[in-house]
């Protein structure tokens, strides 16, 4: 035990400051010393923790597809095209695990992914399922709140900051991570012509968000906010991060179709050539429609496959209802059964639900804030009555308590 007099060995307090003091042979430590030292052990450990990539395994495109397919209905071509650039992205990342001896200098570039598609078609589900697969760190980044540094919105910069966060501030890993920039198509510039005029919304955030894209070295606040001279910034190359960007380019179908037009009038003597199906234009977008749309060349170049998301049918709509390994109605079936109460949908009324979210512009989005609607009243009043031990939703129920819920208040959802 320490004498009354003694002081710790470490921060000098006394035996009276310090609330205890632990005697060692040489020494003391108060208990505000091990705290601290605590802290700092935890901190080097965060630090030296085995890289999560190690846990990596190769998947192939087939496989990354198959483990796609559980969360995301349709959307064939875009899991295609994402499982190959993610295939190489794993590549890419593992290539220290990867040296086979003949040390060839050649070095895998990334190849950063745009999809194109309309909102609720799942681009966000996609990249979400992509980063729960590579075991990464993956952040979120809506293009709309960011501006070029000082104007008043989030540096680019921000957008690493999550991914930091995302990573716990485990830098190695956020330079494998994935990003995911929705709402790319809301910074187009205005016109096609790069005018002498500023276009502060558009071009200026695009200019710098190539800067993250190109890959380099970035100066990162650790806990965002603005930049300023005092504060302690985190450098994290950007190099090995792969950026997905998202975008609904409402109105690039005319684009697609005039350019495709010109081709056709082109071709017009070839009888080889492939029918246009004029209904789903999207399926033909290429890197320079979304130039003329108003992305900077310099930003397509960067995100080189280009890939669409089809708008979800009615069919789509009922199998996200019942298939993916989180489908909406497995999900409400296990809240009831917790409740021990086995819930069943007619099938009908899931066609009537799917048919309302239609009806209502809702989409894949909305079926949930129906569903919803629709349970919230047995959700309330089932769990005090014990003798309820089945609910089975019928058009009939479907229709009652879509009655009681405005469309209005469905639509704000
Ligand atoms: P986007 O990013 O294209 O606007 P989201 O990926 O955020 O759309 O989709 C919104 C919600 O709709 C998702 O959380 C998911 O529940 C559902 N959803 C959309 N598309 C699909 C799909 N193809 N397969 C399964 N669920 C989907």
């Amino acid at each position: 035990m320490a004498k009354s007099s003694d002081k710790c060995s470490f921060c000098g307090r006394s035996r009276i400051e310090a609330e205890v003091l632990i005697a060692g042979i040489n020494g003391n430590i108060c208990q505000d010393c091990v705290e601290q030292a605590q802290i700092i052990l935890s901190e080097e450990r965060s630090i030296k923790k085995p890289e999560r990539s190690k846990e990596l395994k190769l998947m192939k495109p087939a496989e990354i597809k198959k483990y796609l397919d559980q969360y995301v209905i349709g959307q064939e071509e875009a899991k295609r095209i994402l499982a190959v650039a993610v295939y190489n992205h794993y590549k890419r990342i593992s290539q220290g695990t990867f040296k086979n001896g003949n040390n060839d200098d050649v070095e895998i570039e990334k190849s950063n992914i745009i999809m194109v598609g309309e909102t609720g078609t799942g681009k966000t589900l996609l990249a979400r399922s992509i980063a729960k697969m590579l075991h990464v760190p993956f952040a979120i980044a809506d293009a709309t709140v960011l501006t070029e540094a000082g104007y008043v919105g989030e540096d680019v910069e921000s957008i690493l900051v999550r991914l930091l966060q995302a990573s716990d501030y485990d830098i190695k890993m956020a330079e494998k991570g994935i990003v995911f920039i929705d709402e790319i198509d809301k910074i187009a510039r205005k016109s096609d012509n790069p005018s002498i005029t500023r276009d502060v919304s558009g071009e200026g955030v695009q200019q710098a968000l190539l800067k993250l894209l190109e890959g380099s070295v970035v100066n990162v606040p650790p806990q965002g906010g603005r930049k300023h001279p005092e504060q302690k910034m985190i450098q994290i190359n950007t190099e090995n991060i792969l950026f997905i960007a998202g975008g609904a380019f409402d109105g690039v179908e005319k684009i697609i179709a005039s350019r495709m037009r010109a081709n056709v009038i082109g071709y017009s003597k070839n009888k080889d050539q492939v029918e246009i199906d004029k209904n789903n234009l999207m399926q033909y977008i290429a890197p320079p429609d979304l130039k003329k749309y108003g992305l900077i060349p310099e930003i397509v170049g960067r995100l080189p496959v280009v890939t669409f998301l089809s708008p979800l049918d009615k069919i789509a709509l009922k199998r996200i209802l019942l298939e993916p390994k989180n489908a909406l109605v497995k999900q409400f079936s296990k809240l009831f059964e917790m409740d021990n109460i086995k819930l069943t949908f007619a099938d009908e009324a899931l066609d009537l639900i799917v048919d309302k979210a239609v009806e209502f512009k809702l989409g894949a989005r909305g079926l949930r804030s129906i569903i919803e609607a629709i349970l919230n009243d047995a959700m309330f009043e089932l769990p005090s009555k014990k003798s309820v031990k089945e609910l089975d939703i019928t058009v009939e129920y479907v229709n009652e308590k879509l009655i009681k819920n405005p469309v209005t208040r469905l639509k704000v959802a």
